[in-house]
Parts: structure tokens; sequence; C-alpha cells
């Protein structure tokens, strides 16, 4: 299975992505936004710690940021 390096549209951290599949977001941002299929509201929105969560485990493994 091939994998290409791609930027999470979620989150900026660095992931690797299946290139068969579409997905814009790493498995943290993807598993967020599958829970929370409506991130507009602005209830969602307006909770920053998810993303830092998120980011932090992207630090973690790559050195990104
Ligand atoms: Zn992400």
């Amino acid at each position: 299975m091939r994998v290409t390096l791609k930027i999470c549209e979620g989150c900026g951290g660095l992931w690797f992505r299946a290139q068969e599949l579409n997905e814009i977001y790493c498995a943290a941002c993807s598993m967020r936004l599958r829970a929370f299929p409506a991130p507009r509201s602005r209830r969602l929105a307006g909770r920053p710690r998810k993303h830092r969560r998120c980011t932090r485990q992207h630090v973690n493994a790559g050195g990104v940021r």
C-alpha cells in the first residue's frame, strides 16, 4: 500500500495518508469530525482544546511545529 505525506486540514500537522483515500484530515481529526459531523456549530467550534490535543500528537510523531 502506498502512502503519501499530507498536511492535516484540521490541525496542520503532517500525517501519512493511503494514496487511494481522499482524506484531508489526520486520523485524530477525522475521528473527531466523525464524532461531530457539524463542526460549524458555534458550541463545538469554541473548544480549542480538542485541537491542541491533536496537534500535540503530531509534534511527538514528527517534531513539526
Ligand atoms: Zn489533524
